[in-house]
């Protein structure tokens, strides 16, 4: 007996899935909460659409046996919550500058 193997025809999907914090699993994006269909960035944080801000984590000004030195750590962190940002609701792409 011989089947016949029907491939599985999928229809493309219009509306792309969305993974990000408004829910626990993947959904339609823009569906309820979701803000997969915002414009970025997205607060790493509290993953609400927001917008960017200059943070300096450096330590500042040191000495370190005998000689002066400033340390600067500038990024680019949400104006929320000074968290990393993302292009992308889902927060799996690092925002650049
Ligand atoms: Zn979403
Ligand atoms: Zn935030």
């Amino acid at each position: 007996m011989s089947a016949v193997l029907q491939p599985v025809l999928r229809r493309r999907r219009v509306q792309e899935t969305c993974l990000c914090a408004a829910y626990r699993f993947p959904h339609r994006a823009g569906s309820g909460t979701c803000r997969g269909d915002q414009p970025g960035p997205f607060c790493g944080s509290c993953g609400e659409p927001c917008d960017t801000t200059r943070a300096d984590f450096g330590v500042g000004a040191y000495e370190y046996w005998g000689s002066m030195g400033f340390d600067r750590n500038v990024q680019t962190v949400s104006d929320c919550c000074e968290a990393t940002v993302f292009r992308d609701a889902a927060l799996r792409h690092e925002w650049e500058d």
